[in-house]
């Protein structure tokens, strides 16, 4: 019954003939999987598009199920935030990621890494208690606060005043936030004016294609208008960007003339485990 999925996943409920079963059973099972510690992290590269130097990582939970593999984690975060689950294991992904990055810094020095994010869903940041565990887990890691990223989504950010309330306490404590999947919601240019952002992640979807030569320039600019608004705006706001998605040397060298400086994509890196990043950072040391 198992297959595999686009990343080499393996699909959670496909095919095994009770989708709703094994839809109820998954709450009780990420439950299991949490007390059994089958979540890890891994980590993919944020690149210099001019240089390939890495800059920082993004932080991705993946859960190695005993007997299904490596399921992906559009499998299980939204059953995650149905059932409040997603607190705990987002507090473990925070803690280990400022761990991890306490060490990258220590043992390559303050400039092989900018920075780690992670990502934070809305439940998260309803949870009374999350800016208190973001403030534990730099404390014990060691990390300064300016070095962690706290990825959300606009969906997130317009959900509440309790939200609003945790995203500027963090601003002030100088965690820098990152708006992701950015261009994707309803009321992304408003949003940023209200919102303490730091970072905007341009959406995969609007680098798909952006590289397309069909020889009309006027299809070429619709499908970069997007991407070149958002820089656009960016700068106006003095914010950080970076693209998502990149995978192929065409769609840089389009994002790196329209102004982008940061990348992040399959053609760049693919996440990885902690070692790969610490190799990545070793060669980087020497030349
Ligand atoms: P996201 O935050 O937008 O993360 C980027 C996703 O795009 C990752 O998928 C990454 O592996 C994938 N990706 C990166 N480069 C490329 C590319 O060039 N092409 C394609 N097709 N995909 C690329 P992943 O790891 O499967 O994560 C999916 C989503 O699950 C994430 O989307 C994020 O929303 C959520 N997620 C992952 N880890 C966590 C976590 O620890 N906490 C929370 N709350 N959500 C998480
Ligand atoms: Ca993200
Ligand atoms: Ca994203
Ligand atoms: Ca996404």
């Amino acid at each position: 019954a198992k297959q595999q999925g686009k990343a080499g996943f393996v699909r959670y409920a496909e095919g095994m003939g009770e989708p709703v079963l094994a839809h109820m059973q998954l709450g009780s099972e990420l439950r299991r999987a949490l007390d059994n510690n089958e979540f890890r992290v891994v980590y993919q590269p944020i690149v210099r598009l001019g240089t390939g130097r890495l800059i920082g990582v993004e932080a991705l939970v993946r859960w190695h199920h005993p007997a299904r593999g490596v399921v992906s984690p559009a499998e299980f975060i939204p059953a995650a935030e149905r059932t409040g689950l997603i607190v705990p294991l987002g507090r473990l992904v925070l803690r280990e990621t400022c761990r991890q990055a306490a060490m990258w810094l220590a043992d390559f020095g303050p400039d092989a890494l900018r920075e780690a994010g992670l990502n934070v869903s809305a439940r998260q940041l309803h949870d009374p208690d999350f800016v208190a565990d973001v403030a534990d887990a730099l404390a014990e890691s060691g990390l300064p606060n300016e070095r962690l990223v706290l990825e959300v989504t606009e969906s997130a950010v317009l959900r509440g005043q309790q939200i609003s309330r945790a995203l500027f306490e963090l601003d002030r404590m100088g965690i820098r936030l990152a708006l992701d999947d950015f261009g994707t919601g309803e009321s992304s240019l408003s949003l940023l004016r209200a919102f303490p952002a730091a970072i905007v992640k341009l959406d995969k979807s609007f680098v798909d294609g952006i590289e397309i030569d069909d020889g009309n320039p006027a299809a070429a600019d619709a499908r970069q208008a997007v991407a070149r608004a958002v820089i656009q705006l960016a700068r106006a706001l003095s914010l950080d960007t970076v693209a998502e998605g990149i995978e192929s040397p065409e769609q840089v060298a389009v994002l790196r003339e329209l102004g982008y400086a940061l990348g992040q994509g399959y053609h760049l890196a693919e996440p990885m485990s902690a070692d790969g990043i610490s190799r990545l950072l070793a060669r980087q040391a020497i030349t």
